[in-house]
């Protein structure tokens, strides 16, 4: 299927691995021009040069530098029609772990501030053109609270709320806003977790690749009509309804 997106420009963050980079793999092979970043500028050069994409350094763990990143995305590829907030995730912990409130406030910054950064810099240009893409990769801890993941439990339910409010304020513009919510995938991060898949119905953990076609779509033409929806792709490991 064609996506319909050639030519559009796209700012994917924190991508140099993981599901940042498959975003950006999937979005260039319908012939969008992706501007990725990491903090590490060999690591980002080296997946840029390997995939065709636009290096960037930027570490968008604050609302700063996800502010820059979008201002040199821009830059570099004269406007951008589609964004993909990413970053890291919060480190792990319980309530009774996690004593030091500013540890709650470092978890906003990095999983909720720097989307809404993004998005402050990205979205109104997109409104302006009557056309753009937000897909937010969040967590599946923003539909279902991981036991031992308080911090990212916390900051996910925030941007979650911000992401549904700015669909309803900007749908009549063109600009859809959504977010993907990924359950296990084989990512570095989640190898180094050691992570059992049994307790996934679909019986394994998710292929990165997958998951960045089911991004590009919400980008494409056709997925114009959804907006302000939280996806989990998560092989069914989400109990509840909604
Ligand atoms: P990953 O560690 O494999 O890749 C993250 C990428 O982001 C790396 O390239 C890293 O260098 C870059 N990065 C990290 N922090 C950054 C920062 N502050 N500024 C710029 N670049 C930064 O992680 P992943 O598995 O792809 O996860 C991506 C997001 O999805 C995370 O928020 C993670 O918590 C969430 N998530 C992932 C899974 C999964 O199974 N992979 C499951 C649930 C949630």
């Amino acid at each position: 299927m064609d996506l319909g997106i050639e030519g559009r420009r796209a700012a994917v963050a924190a991508a140099s691995q993981g599901l940042g980079l498959a975003a950006a793999v999937a979005l260039a092979a319908e012939g969008v021009q992706v501007a990725i970043c990491g903090r590490d500028r060999a690591k980002v050069e080296a997946a840029a040069a390997e995939h065709g994409l636009v290096p960037l350094v930027a570490d968008v763990g604050t609302p700063d530098g996800a502010r820059r990143f979008v201002t040199d995305a821009h830059r570099e590829l004269g406007g951008i029609d589609i964004l993909v907030p990413n970053a890291g995730g919060p480190p792990p912990g319980r309530f009774a772990d996690v004593t030091d409130v500013e540890s709650y406030a470092r978890a906003f910054e990095l999983s909720c501030l720097s989307t809404i950064a993004m998005c402050v810099e990205a979205v109104p240009a997109m409104r302006a053109q009557k056309w753009g893409r937000v897909v937010a990769i969040t967590s599946l801890a923003a539909r279902q609270p991981i036991p031992h993941l308080i911090l990212s439990n916390t900051a996910r339910a925030g941007v979650t709320g911000f992401l549904k409010t700015l669909a309803g304020e900007v749908a009549a513009d063109g600009v859809t806003v959504n977010s993907l919510q990924p359950g296990f995938h084989g990512t570095e991060r989640v190898r180094s977790m050691g992570v059992d898949a049994s307790s996934i119905p679909a019986g394994a953990i998710g292929q990165p690749a997958d998951f960045g076609t089911i991004a590009a779509f919400l980008c494409s033409e056709h997925a114009r009509f959804i907006t302000g929806a939280a996806i989990p792709v998560d092989g069914g490991a989400s109990g509840g309804l909604q």
